[in-house]
């Protein structure tokens, strides 16, 4: 948004036209309303530099196009009652997909970031691509024809998927495509909409970012304990994905001398002792050796349908082996975590997944261990938290990613106006 992109941005579509600055300034009122909310035009000018003319002239284009809204007069704070303008919340529309390993869920948001569809969730297994494409796409088919909005104001497509995944060129390690074509590219040829994919744990960290308890914070590190263990760095205000857009695989981590074969191929990596496949497999085999719990009768015996639910829900139930495991687990990531505080001296970690709803049962071991292995100097400054969006950070990280491509000057794929 600085006077460099506004060159590149004017040098890039050829000539230095009046009409390319003009929705470029435009473009910036947009962002401006769409993450402060209702304000003023003196505001407007304070964060876009430009004259209290310019911004009144191109305000009304925006009331034309139906895009922004005359709020009317604010609250004064001190002087003149301001006039107040604000995005037309359904003036454009966001599809956020999240893909975990075993649910799906997708919706489709407003610019007020709140869902104008049902969110749809069900069971799906991204092993079997073939199998997952084909559900994926009836069931965005179905949301689009119950939605029933214009397509014209759909400004594209974000996507949540689990696994190692190169944000960049779209790869991803589950092989996520279709006749040799990316997942961006399956979903633009099919839906004629920009796509923008990352990894679950960076859009995790992207929906913190913009919603959460990352908001207004510059080094935070969220991870995400599903069934594995992933890491999304917030490093200097920016999500962090390193050469490849691979970083963050902090679940990969050798923590055990010797350990247990990892689904990476190597052995005793964190995410064979600290992650919910863990956990399932610790639950499993205590139960089997006689270790009495609840989790048991919740599964009328069946170990192999323990899942991570029944666990949480048995410790919140007060269940001595279900804590014990949890507890365990919790020890092993603060060992894990201790490392990074070190490197990274971060004033957040937020965690999240599946594993975070047991709550103060996983923090408080976590907290311990930080205790126990971080020199207290740098331990001080880092808060340790479990995220509030919960279950519902990946689907609206999506919807940020889509939102923040939209206002990056150097995408040219997607674009507010
Ligand atoms: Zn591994």
């Amino acid at each position: 948004m600085n006077n460099i992109l506004l060159e590149k941005h004017v040098n890039t579509n050829g000539s230095s036209n009046i009409e390319l600055k003009k929705i470029f300034q435009k473009n910036q009122i947009i962002e401006y309303l769409y993450r402060i909310g209702p304000t003023s035009n003196p505001e407007i000018a304070r964060y876009t530099k430009m004259s209290s003319p310019t911004i009144t002239k191109l305000l009304q284009e925006l009331i034309d196009l139906d895009i922004v809204m005359d709020m009317g007069i604010g609250e004064s704070i001190g002087g003149r009652k301001p006039n107040l303008f604000g995005i037309n919340p359904n003036a454009r529309y966001v599809i956020g997909i999240d893909i975990d390993c075993r649910m799906v869920k997708l919706g489709i948001f407003n610019l007020a970031n709140d869902a104008v569809s049902e969110i749809i969730t069900y069971f799906g297994n991204v092993k079997n691509k073939n199998e997952m494409f084909i559900e994926l796409f009836s069931q965005l088919d179905k949301l689009l024809a119950t939605a029933n909005l214009d397509p014209e104001k759909f400004l594209g497509i974000g996507v949540s998927i689990p696994g190692l995944i190169n944000s960049k060129t779209g790869q991803t390690y589950l092989d996520l495509r279709i006749d040799n074509q990316t997942l961006p590219e399956v979903f633009q040829e099919k839906y004629h909409l920009p796509t923008v994919i990352d990894s679950d744990s960076r859009v995790m960290a992207i929906g913190e970012q913009a919603f959460g308890f990352a908001k207004n914070k510059k080094d935070v590190l969220c991870l995400n304990i599903c069934d594995g263990v992933g890491l999304g760095m917030i490093l200097n205000g920016i999500v962090y994905r390193g050469k490849s857009g691979l970083a963050g695989e902090f679940g990969h981590i050798n923590v055990v001398k010797d350990g247990n074969l990892c689904t990476c191929g190597k052995y005793g990596c964190l995410e064979t002792v600290a992650s919910g496949g863990a956990l399932i497999e610790q639950a499993q085999q205590g139960i089997k050796k006689g270790q009495e719990s609840i989790i048991k009768e919740m599964v009328k015996g069946n170990l192999d349908d323990i899942h991570v639910a029944d666990i949480i829900e048995a410790v919140n139930t007060g269940d001595v082996f279900a804590i014990e495991i949890i507890n365990k687990l919790g020890h092993f990531l603060g060992e894990a975590l201790a490392s990074l505080v070190h490197i990274f001296n971060p004033e957040m970690i937020i965690v999240g997944g599946k594993v975070a709803l047991a709550g103060d049962y996983l923090i408080n071991p976590i907290h311990n261990t930080l205790n126990k292995y971080t020199i207290s100097h740098i331990k001080k400054d880092t808060e340790l938290v479990t995220s509030f969006l919960q279950d519902k950070v990946k689907l609206l990280g999506s919807v940020a990613m889509v939102m923040n491509q939209v206002f990056d000057e150097s995408v040219e794929e997607m674009k507010f106006l």
